[in-house]
């Protein structure tokens, strides 16, 4: 199939010496280590660089090397990765490192199949990867660069299609600079986000304008094409923090989340969706049997939270259980168990949790 991008040779020099000179100074350009630069891109796929940054360097004095990260407990890993969002990529992470340990020797492998061959590992971070940290030519392909490549193609068709994705791959591979791979990768993934943005790139400043179809025809703010949103659904939560003093200490309640919902193996505290079906916990009930006497406020906090496929609608409530002079707290439910508030900050909670915490001053 013929390159539909023009000039390739010419592009791939102009944007490598555009690199060189404007790309921004950043850590995992530094190393050839290839477990910082697949920590610093599984980062980067769920944050910006300025607060990737400080999630890199706390994930690397946590854990310096893969065996070290590979010994973590996955608390304290879901712990680190809290507010990244996408709690399963942080989980893919530890299964990903103990699976090195297991069959690579502690090394991430410089084989594009068998890196593919891990968990969380997609096609564009085992390019990353390989190109990156062992040299090797393979091409990176993500949203920067779908953007780039569809306007120096002019390329209209979508690339949230099969064949989008065949066509964008092909253009992509024929454009890598097999010599400097790293540098090239790098450079389409620069440009993209300083100068090719999405809505209004720079291209007077564009260091490929000359051979930049999409701007000679004056069409770059139209492109990439995309075929369809997805359909986003609500879900509606109700948080309540229950609280009891029991003696001195004051306990809260929280349970590890279930397998196969959102924030799974994070914590939360007892919930209340009215549109549970069936199948689900009576919560209502659960509520009705806590002891007597339970203070119920009005909604403390209110917020929505966006996930791939659905818009969350959270409230959160406060009850204040009888205080008891001794004992044991309150019992319910046996998926939630009773903790002193002080350690509550302690387990890893999911970010609009977090929130609410930050606003009852935890
Ligand atoms: Fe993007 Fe404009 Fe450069 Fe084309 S000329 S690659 S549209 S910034």
């Amino acid at each position: 199939m013929p390159c539909i991008i023009s000039s390739p040779s010419e592009i791939r020099r102009a944007l490598g010496q555009w690199f060189d000179v404007h790309k921004r100074d950043l850590p995992w350009r530094r190393t050839h280590d290839a477990y910082a630069i697949w920590l610093s891109e599984v980062i980067l796929q769920q944050t910006r660089v300025v607060q990737g940054l400080d999630y890199y360097h706390r994930f690397l004095t946590a854990y310096p090397t893969l065996p070290d990260l590979a010994a973590a407990d996955e608390q304290d890993v879901l712990h680190l990765w809290q507010g990244l969002g996408y709690y399963s990529r942080g989980r893919n992470l530890l299964r990903a490192a103990r699976m090195v340990m297991e069959r690579h020797e502690g090394s991430l492998p410089d084989d594009y199949d068998a890196l593919r061959a891990l968990p969380g590992i997609g096609d564009y971070t085992a390019a990353a990867v390989i190109s990156f940290a062992y040299g090797k030519p393979y091409a990176c392909v993500d949203g920067n660069v779908y953007r780039v490549l569809s306007r120096l193609g002019c390329m209209d068709t979508p690339i949230d299609t099969p064949e989008g994705k065949k066509v964008f791959r092909h253009e992509a591979d024929a454009l890598l600079d097999k010599t400097h791979p790293a540098r090239h990768n790098q450079a389409m993934m620069e440009l993209g986000a300083l100068v090719c943005t999405p809505k209004t790139p720079q291209c007077e400043q564009c260091p490929v304008s000359e051979w930049c179809a999409a701007y000679k025809l004056g069409m770059a703010d139209q492109l990439p094409i995309k075929q369809g949103k997805i359909a986003i659904k609500e879900r509606v939560m109700n948080f309540f923090f229950i609280t009891q003093s029991v003696g001195d200490e004051v306990y809260t309640w929280v349970r590890r989340r279930p397998a196969g919902d959102v924030w799974q193996g994070l914590y939360d505290i007892p919930l209340v969706e009215p549109d549970a079906n069936a199948d689900d916990l009576d919560w209502t009930q659960l509520l009705c049997e806590l002891p007597a006497g339970g203070v119920l406020s009005s909604p403390v906090y209110t917020c929505k939270h966006l996930l791939t496929h659905r818009r969350l609608i959270i409230t959160f409530y406060r009850v204040e259980l009888p205080p008891v002079v001794s004992g044991v707290p309150a019992q319910f439910h046996s998926d939630y168990f009773a903790i002193p508030m002080g350690e509550l900050r302690q387990y890893p909670f999911p970010k609009p949790l977090n929130t609410f915490f930050d606003k009852i001053s935890l």
